[in-house]
């Protein structure tokens, strides 16, 4: 089935395990996912590092076939047939918006990577907190009537992962504050036509305590949770679900199909057989 949404909105958190997501720990995410609908157990690629992972949202493809393996290597190599999702997504009328915090070394790098997949409409590196990030995105979304990815990138709990270690307190004081500041875009997945998905683009804390690149279960476990109009609401996904699922759904989400390179699937199972529209 196609949908047609006219806001779809990623929220990815840089570094956040899904075992961050308890009541008492994010009480607004926690919400949002008992709400909507969550994975169950979704992974991430490998290695489970956000370079590699971002432009796996970003192209459809795996690690393993678009190379970006390390931060530091050189432009995403020119794929040929590189069929990257703003591209596709625009079009079928679709602008794509990444909102990040304002750019220090790490988020100049995302960037730039972004911009060299190609197809981005805007890129907002403003705002110092999540908060702020988060207002700017909101506002940005209420003020365009036109159909629009909307991603918005935060980082807190990957820098304290990386300084205090994952679960720790500062750690946990970093959900804290995403789970905040997520709460302020909570209410635009109230609207009829608008999908809210919040994902993380790695765990952390697998082997060494302070990083996430070696494979194991803490480091490529992430939260997936959709909520909004259609949402299946209070399930839990049972079937293995991972991080290149979120483009072929964003696709699908606006009317569209995945190119037959795009490694995912559509997670149809997110969503509500209800809405499907009776004929006649
Ligand atoms: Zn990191």
């Amino acid at each position: 089935m196609k949908r047609n949404y006219q806001k779809i909105i990623l929220v990815v958190l840089d570094g956040l395990r899904p075992d961050t997501v308890t009541l008492a720990r994010m009480p607004h995410l926690f919400g949002l996912a008992a709400e909507g609908w969550q994975a169950d157990a979704a992974i991430t690629v490998t290695p489970s590092i956000t370079v590699a992972a971002l432009t796996s949202l970003a192209t459809g493809l795996t690690p393993a076939e678009h190379g970006v393996t390390r931060p530091g290597l050189p432009p995403l190599a020119r794929l040929p047939g590189l069929r990257p999702l703003p591209r596709e997504l625009r079009q079928l009328g679709v602008s794509t918006t990444v909102h990040l915090p304002v750019l220090g070394a790490g988020a100049r790098w995302i960037a730039g990577a972004l911009l060299r997949v190609g197809g981005v409409t805007r890129l907002c590196a403003r705002g110092t907190t999540p908060a702020s990030v988060v207002e700017f995105a909101r506002q940005q979304v209420e003020g365009n009537r036109h159909r629009e990815f909307v991603v918005v990138y935060l980082n807190d709990t990957d820098v304290a992962g990386h300084a205090w270690g994952w679960m720790s307190g500062p750690y946990l004081q970093a959900a804290a504050r995403l789970d905040r500041a997520v709460a302020r875009l909570a209410p635009l997945a109230r609207a009829r036509d608008t999908l809210l998905l919040v994902t993380a683009d790695h765990g952390g804390g697998g082997v060494d305590p302070r990083d996430h690149d070696a494979l194991h279960p803490l480091n490529r476990r992430v939260p997936l949770i959709a909520a909004g109009a259609g949402i299946a609401a209070g399930q839990a996904g049972r079937l293995p679900t991972h991080l290149l699922d979120i483009p072929p759904t964003v696709l699908n989400g606006f009317g569209g199909t995945s190119p037959a390179q795009y490694a995912g699937r559509v997670l149809h199972e997110a969503f509500s057989e209800e809405l499907v529209p009776a004929c006649g």
